[in-house]
C-alpha cells in the first residue's frame, strides 16, 4: 500500500508530488498518469506565460497563489537551469471604453500588490513601435517559460527523492474505505493508497465522480486556437501584448506572445471544444458532448455568452476575422503571417446554474483531495497550489 497516490502527471500533480515527497521523505508516493508521457495536456499546450497576477479578484486564491507563484517559478527555474525570460507585458487599450476598463484593471493590479505602470499613447509608441493604442498597463515582472519543461523537471526531482511515476496508467475506479482508497487502473492492477490527491485537469469532474463526490459543476472544454508568426516577424514586439479582456470572462483575449523558443504566437481564442482532450479542429467525442449537453450549466453559460461565443466561432472558421482581433493593436500583422500552431484546451469548471468558476476550487473526502478547477494561471501558481494541497493533506492526516 502506498501512503499517497497522485492522479495526473500535469504541472499541478507533479508539483504536489515533488513537494509532498520533500515534506514526507519516509512515505511512499506514486503518480499515476494515463498518457504515455508527462505534461500531455494543458501543461504542454499553453501560452507559457508566467503571469504577474494582475487580473484576479483581490483576496481570491488565484490572486494570492499567482503572486507567490511568480517568485517560486522563477526560483525553481534558476535552481534547475530552466531557461526563462522576464520580458514584461503590455495590456493595450484601443478605444475609450477599453481605456476605462484598463484603468479599473490597473486599480485591481495595485490592490493585488502588483508592480505596474500606466503608459500614455506616446509612451506606448516609444516602448513598442509596432503597437497601436491609446494607453497601456506595463507589467515588468511577467515572464515566459516552457511549463512542460518545468513539469518534467519537477518529475525528475520527485524521482530523485525516491518517488514513483507510472505513465500509461489510467485510473478507472476509486473506492474509499475507512483505511484507504482502492484504485483500479487500466493495467488491470489494483493499488491502495492511504490518501489520494486528484489533479486530473480536463477529467477533474469525472475523477471526483468516481468517488461519488456530490459535485455541482462539470468541466466544459474551451479550445484555445493559436497561430504562429513567421520567423522574420519574431522581432515584431519586445513585450507580450494583450488586449483589455472582456469583463466577466476568464479568458484574456487573443494576444501576441513571445515564446521561450524565440517564436511569437497569436492567440488563444476561446471556442467551444467537442472533445476534452482532442486537439484537432474536427475532433469530437460522443461521451464528452453528451456529458455537456445533459448538464444544465452548459446551456446556461452558452446562452449567457451567446454573442461572444458566436463571434469566437466565426473568427475561428474565418481567418480574416481572427486577424482583425490582433490588427486592432498590431496593424502590421497580415493574413499570410498567421501560420499554423497547435491548439490547447482549457478545463473550465461551470456550475449547474451556468456560473463560470473563476477561482481555484478543491473538494475533499476523508481520504482524498480533488483539484476541481485549476485554469490559468495554474501553471504559474503550480508550486503554491502544491504547497496548499500539502498543507491541507498533512493537516488532515496529522493524527494518522
Ligand atoms: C490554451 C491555454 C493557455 C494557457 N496559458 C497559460 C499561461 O500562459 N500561464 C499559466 O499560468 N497558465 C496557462 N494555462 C493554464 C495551465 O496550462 C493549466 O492551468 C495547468 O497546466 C493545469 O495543470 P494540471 O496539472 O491541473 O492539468 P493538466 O496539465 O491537464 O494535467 C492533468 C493530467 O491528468 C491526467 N489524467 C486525467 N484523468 C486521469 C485518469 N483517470 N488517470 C490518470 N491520469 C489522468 C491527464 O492525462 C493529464 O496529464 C493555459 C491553458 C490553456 C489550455
Amino acid at each position: 500500500m502506498y501512503d499517497y497516490a497522485v492522479i495526473g502527471g500535469g504541472i499541478v500533480g507533479l508539483s504536489t508530488a515533488w513537494q509532498l515527497r520533500q515534506r514526507q521523505p519516509g512515505k511512499s508516493i506514486v503518480v499515476l498518469e494515463k498518457e504515455g508521457h508527462l505534461a500531455a495536456h494543458q501543461t504542454g499546450h499553453n501560452s507559457g506565460v508566467i503571469h504577474a497576477g494582475i487580473y484576479y479578484e483581490p483576496g481570491s486564491l488565484k490572486a494570492k497563489l499567482c503572486r507567490r507563484g511568480v517568485q517560486s517559478t522563477l526560483r525553481f527555474c534558476k535552481d534547475n537551469d530552466i531557461h526563462f525570460e522576464q520580458c514584461g507585458k503590455l495590456i493595450v487599450a484601443t478605444t475609450r471604453q477599453e481605456h476605462e476598463r484598463m484603468l479599473e484593471l490597473h486599480q485591481r493590479a495595485l490592490e493585488n500588490g502588483i508592480d505596474v505602470e500606466l503608459l500614455d499613447e506616446a509612451q506606448l509608441r516609444i516602448t513598442e513601435p509596432n503597437i497601436t493604442g491609446i494607453g497601456a498597463i506595463l507589467s515588468g515582472t511577467t515572464g515566459i517559460v516552457d511549463f512542460a519543461a518545468v513539469a518534467r523537471t519537477m518529475a525528475a526531482r520527485f524521482v530523485d527523492l525516491g518517488g514513483e511515476i507510472l505513465t500509461g496508467t489510467e485510473v478507472l475506479d476509486l473506492v474509499e474505505s475507512r483505511d484507504c482508497v482502492t484504485i483500479t487502473t487500466t493495467a488491470g492492477n489494483t493499488l491502495e493508497a492511504g490518501c489520494l490527491i486528484a489533479c486530473a485537469g480536463l477529467m477533474a469532474d469525472r475523477v471526483a465522480q468516481l468517488m461519488d463526490i456530490d459535485i455541482d459543476f462539470r468541466i466544459v472544454p474551451y479550445r484555445g486556437e493559436y497561430y504562429r508568426l513567421p520567423e522574420a516577424q519574431a522581432g515584431i514586439v519586445r513585450h507580450l501584448i494583450y488586449p483589455v479582456p472582456e469583463p466577466g470572462l476568464p479568458f484574456l483575449g487573443v494576444h501576441l506572445t513571445r515564446m521561450i523558443d524565440g517564436s511569437v504566437t497569436v492567440g488563444p481564442n476561446a471556442v467551444q471544444g467537442w472533445k476534452r482532450e482532442g486537439y484537432g479542429r474536427l475532433n469530437f467525442s460522443v461521451k464528452d458532448v453528451w456529458d455537456m449537453l445533459s448538464f444544465p450549466g452548459f446551456w446556461r453559460v452558452t446562452a449567457d455568452n451567446l454573442a461572444v461565443g458566436l463571434a469566437e466561432y466565426r473568427n475561428s472558421l474565418w481567418k480574416p476575422g481572427y486577424l482583425k482581433r490582433v490588427q486592432k493593436y498590431c496593424p502590421s500583422v497580415q493574413l499570410a503571417d498567421l501560420q499554423p500552431h497547435p491548439a490547447g484546451i482549457r478545463a473550465q469548471a461551470v456550475m449547474r446554474d451556468g456560473t463560470l468558476i473563476h477561482d481555484f476550487l478543491f473538494a475533499e473526502t476523508s481520504r482524498s483531495l480533488h483539484v476541481c478547477n485549476a485554469p490559468s494561471p495554474a501553471a504559474t501558481s503550480a508550486i503554491p497550489i502544491g504547497e496548499h494541497i500539502c498543507d491541507t493533506i498533512l493537516d488532515k492526516f496529522r493524527h494518522d
